[in-house]
């Protein structure tokens, strides 16, 4: 089991942020910005490209930008999911990060 997968179940803590019966929000372990969540489907999906329920994606989004709005993110936010090992995806549960709080820069 995966360390989302993990946290999912209960079997691990994680500081919620927000959630409901399709999708957990949750605080980066190790952020990297001021502002670092990770929205997770509670669905066992590996990454996006194996996602066929795309309505969750549509879901995270209306999520992503009402958290935005609540925690007044005018300056800006990124809202990215890593898809594979190129991608730089750690955890093989899918997930999308939101980061704030400071400039981003570019993608590499
Ligand atoms: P990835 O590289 O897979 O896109 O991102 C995985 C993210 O999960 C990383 O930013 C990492 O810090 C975070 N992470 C890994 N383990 C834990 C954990 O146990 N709890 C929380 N809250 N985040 C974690």
């Amino acid at each position: 089991m995966n360390v989302f997968a993990k946290i999912i179940a209960g079997e691990i803590p994680a500081d919620k942020v927000f959630e409901n019966e399709r999708i957990l929000v949750i605080k980066d372990i190790a952020p990297q910005a001021p502002v670092h969540l990770l929205f997770i489907p509670k669905e066992d999906v590996k990454d996006l490209q194996c996602l066929e329920n795309l309505s969750l994606v549509s879901e995270m989004v209306e999520i992503a930008k009402s958290l935005a709005e609540s925690m007044n993110l005018k300056k800006g936010y990124r809202f990215v999911t890593n898809v594979g090992s190129d991608g730089g995806q750690e955890v093989p549960h899918l997930h999308f990060h939101l980061l704030a709080g400071r400039p981003l820069g570019s993608i590499s």
